[in-house]
């Protein structure tokens, strides 16, 4: 398995091999999630509920299915989806009078109910989220995590008073992104989609990218203030203090299981996987390294030491099976298992416990006395290097470009002059795509690469994954 020459055979191969995915299954685009998959999928989706609930966030579930039409009732929002749908047009036997659409995302599940239950400003804000499926038709080439046609989608939706309480909104969801990127080890950029590449119905996108080695960028998530583009269709309104009828304003923050797929492609290596301690279902592994006579006491010594990490709270498992430690090694690095313990005859001798770390492969020992605290400490500090490691990968992969010629494979910045006939241009003629402007804005004087106008606009352009 070689990342540098074939990312996407590696990563194909990575994905089932470590036990993330089975897609086998006979429905392309659905994929089961076997239970190593799953089990990382929920440690992240435990952190994405801690910072909704902690934000003031109340978990619902919505159904499934969607009436055609309350879909159809945000024009720009069908338009952009229409290819996408499932549809459900039986019931049994019987053709439906009013055919029913397996939700792509909820706003039109959600937004009749809001109706509802809006009332008066007391209502607001109102701040809600989920963790579903979602169904869209993907007609590219599926990729596990990426790009599938169920996708496991965490979705928050929020109405407020008016625009301005619907931005702060937009920045308390940064913050959020922030704390669940952190415990991924992910560098991100918050880049403002173009007009053209705006979710459907949205007054503006920020999508949250993450470059991947191969040079390519993926879209984790996206951010959207629809001010009332929304609750003006569905009619969620709200008296307020004067007695007056308003709409409200509505925000969005949806990511989906891509970001499983951006820790395996961003961190993962030659020899598999690499997980940050955070979500690794195992934190560390005890390996007993026997030789003759000593199975019994280095057994014995395993099993205290992966008592003692246990109590203290590490995820630890012990490999007491018949194969030989190098085939143990071999399988727990292709998990990601962040920290391998190993104890042999001589490490008792000396009081200490012989580590690996699977991230940079650095090896040494810890004291046999202050192991809990010291493994504790050792993955903080494997987190934080992880995260470091990728960000300086993601900022020395950025280069300006000042022509339409020889663009480097990898994330590119130029000057853009705002108009959406240049943008297309560029991306027809460079064959990439414009991800947006930095949400928190850029220093910048060039020319537009396509028609040399002066500008401060700069974008971040890519091939997308
Ligand atoms: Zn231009």
């Amino acid at each position: 398995m070689k990342k540098e020459e074939n990312f996407s055979e590696w990563y194909n191969e990575v994905v089932e091999e470590a036990g993330l995915t089975d897609k086998r299954y006979p429905v392309k685009g659905m994929n089961v999630w076997p239970a190593y998959g799953w089990k990382i999928m929920r440690y992240i989706d435990s952190f994405i509920r801690q910072e909704l609930d902690a934000t003031g966030h109340d978990e619902v579930c919505f159904p499934l299915l969607i009436p055609e039409t309350e879909f159809k009732k945000e024009k720009d929002h069908i338009k952009g989806f229409d290819e996408e749908v499932y549809w459900v047009t039986h019931a049994g036997l019987n053709p439906l009078d009013v055919q029913l659409v397996i939700r792509p995302t909820s706003e039109t599940s959600m937004y009749p109910m809001f109706a509802l239950w809006v009332r008066s400003h007391g209502d607001l804000p109102l701040k809600v989220y989920q963790i579903v499926n979602t169904f869209r038709y993907e007609t590219k080439q599926t990729r596990a995590f990426i790009r599938v046609r169920e996708i496991h989608f965490f979705e928050s939706h929020t109405c407020h008073v008016d625009e301005a309480d619907a931005q702060r909104q937009v920045e308390e969801d940064f913050v959020i992104l922030e704390q669940i990127m952190k415990r991924l080890s992910l560098p991100y950029l918050l880049l403002k989609r173009t007009e053209w590449d705006k979710f459907p119905g949205a007054h503006y996108t920020v999508g949250i990218d993450t470059y991947i080695p191969s040079g390519r960028s993926l879209q984790l998530g996206s951010i959207h203030h629809y001010r009332e583009n929304f609750s003006r269709p569905f009619d969620i309104k709200y008296e307020d203090p004067d007695g007056d009828q308003k709409y409200v304003h509505q925000t969005t923050f949806g990511m989906s299981e891509r970001l499983l797929g951006a820790v395996v492609g961003v961190h993962g290596d030659d020899r598999g996987l690499v997980l940050p301690p955070d979500i690794a279902p195992v934190q560390a592994i005890v390996i007993p390294i026997i030789a003759k006579g000593n199975r019994e006491e280095i057994t014995a010594n395993a099993r205290q030491l992966r008592d003692e990490l246990k109590d203290f709270g590490i995820r630890v498992q012990i490999d007491e099976s018949d194969e030989r430690p190098g085939a143990k090694f071999y399988k727990w690095e292709l998990k990601g298992v962040p920290l391998r313990l190993e104890l042999g005859g001589r490490d008792i001798k000396k009081g200490v416990v012989s580590f690996a770390r699977r991230d940079t492969g650095e090896k040494g020992t810890m004291l046999r006395s202050n192991i809990a605290k010291d493994v504790e400490a050792m993955l903080l500090k494997i987190s934080k290097d992880m995260r470091a490691k990728a960000q300086q990968l993601m900022d020395s992969s950025v280069t300006t470009i000042e022509s339409l010629d020889n663009i480097p494979k990898k994330w590119v910045r130029f000057g853009w002059c705002g108009s959406e006939e240049c943008g297309q241009k560029i991306e027809e003629t460079a064959d990439i795509k414009i991800l947006g402007t930095p949400y928190s804005g850029e220093k910048f004087h060039g020319k537009c690469l396509a028609c040399g106008q002066e500008t401060d606009i700069v974008v971040y352009a890519a091939r997308a994954m």
